[in-house]
């Protein structure tokens, strides 16, 4: 799909915790804006300084009719661009270029692992929705989402996983918080811990994992020493 030049105007934003946000966007005049599950847009934002800043934000939301698309988003401390989209008020406006990236899930669609941690669970908010927005995307294979955070307050989209794990029974949800309060009755630690449990010997399905580098090292190192196949671990670094 050709990459385009669009304005994108904040249509809603919403805390998911005290430091993340879920922000709905509109691309104007255009009446469709076009992309596949897991792409990722660029967004361009002048420094006082003078300097154009661009970054990649991962689309969180399913490709859907109309132009709207939303991002998950993390304030990181001292960071230009997250800072200024999480402080973006409702009606206005930035340029952004896209839809970028081949982080999407390949044709034929199997059985599948989905590991993430913190905002890294964008890109698969988007596919889980596309995946089952559709009886015939999903129905025969067996999908899991091995989900890190660090405390409850910390497990986005947590009832909408939930939901989607109660009205489909080949769609496994597991959040696992690495600092989870006492109350607390899921799983802990990180995601790689619970990896090879959930596998139980399987090597024949496809990972997708999104995060930061060293969780995705952490997980595309514990797959090949279970035997996976290194094609069949995709994966999408956000530092
Ligand atoms: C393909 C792709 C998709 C991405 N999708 C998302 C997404 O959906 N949601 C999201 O929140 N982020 C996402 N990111 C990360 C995002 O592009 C920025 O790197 C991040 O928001 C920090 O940018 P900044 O301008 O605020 O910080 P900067 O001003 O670039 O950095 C400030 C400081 O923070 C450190 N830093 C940079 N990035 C990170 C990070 N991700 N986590 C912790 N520390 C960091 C830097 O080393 C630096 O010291 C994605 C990155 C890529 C490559």
């Amino acid at each position: 799909m050709p990459f385009r030049s669009f304005t994108a105007r904040l249509i809603r934003s919403v805390f998911l915790s005290d430091q993340t946000r879920h922000l709905e966007f509109e691309m104007q005049g255009v009446p469709r804006f076009d992309f596949v599950a897991g792409q990722w847009l660029s967004f361009q934002h002048r420094h006082s300084d003078g300097q154009e800043i661009t970054r990649a934000y991962s689309i969180a939301s399913p490709p859907a009719e109309g132009n709207g698309f939303a991002l998950c988003l993390n304030r990181v401390a001292n960071g230009f661009m997250s800072n200024f989209l999480c402080e973006l008020r409702e009606g206005e406006e930035l340029s952004c270029q896209g839809p970028f990236g081949d982080f999407i899930l390949r044709p034929p669609v199997r059985d599948m692992v989905f590991i993430a941690t913190g905002t890294g669970i964008a890109p698969f908010r988007s596919m889980l929705h596309w995946l089952f927005g559709e009886e015939s995307r999903h129905q025969g294979q067996q999908f899991w989402l091995v989900f890190g955070s660090r405390s409850e307050t910390d497990i986005y989209y947590h009832q909408e996983f939930l939901g989607l794990a109660a009205g489909h029974a080949n769609f496994h949800y597991l959040p696992t918080l690495s600092r989870g309060s006492t109350e607390w009755t899921g799983r802990r630690g990180y995601v790689q811990d619970h990896i090879a449990g959930t596998l139980a010997g399987r090597t024949d399905l496809e990972a997708y994992v999104c995060g930061l580098d060293k969780m995705i090292k952490a997980n595309r190192d514990l797959l090949e020493s279970l035997g996976w196949e290194p094609k069949a671990i995709r994966y999408e670094k956000y530092d």
